[in-house]
């Protein structure tokens, strides 16, 4: 699965890592992922990571 961030939405929350741990943040709160650096990855499947990303209140994370 791909997914996307886009910082520019993101509220700093912290709901996502609450239900996965690819995300991570900066010193601001603002989302990015914890491993890798850049703004779109693929993942292997994980109901998880599309929870996070259904959560997201700003839909600051898409998830093809
Ligand atoms: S759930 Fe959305 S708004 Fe909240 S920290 Fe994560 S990306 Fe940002």
């Amino acid at each position: 699965m791909k997914i996307k961030l886009d910082p520019e939405k993101c509220i700093a929350c912290g709901l996502c890592q609450t239900y996965s741990t690819i995300f991570d943040y900066d010193d601001n709160g603002i989302v990015l992922f914890a491993d890798r650096p850049g703004l779109e990855a693929n993942f292997p499947d994980d109901p998880s990571i599309l929870k996070a990303a259904k959560s997201c209140p700003t839909k600051a994370i898409l998830a093809d």
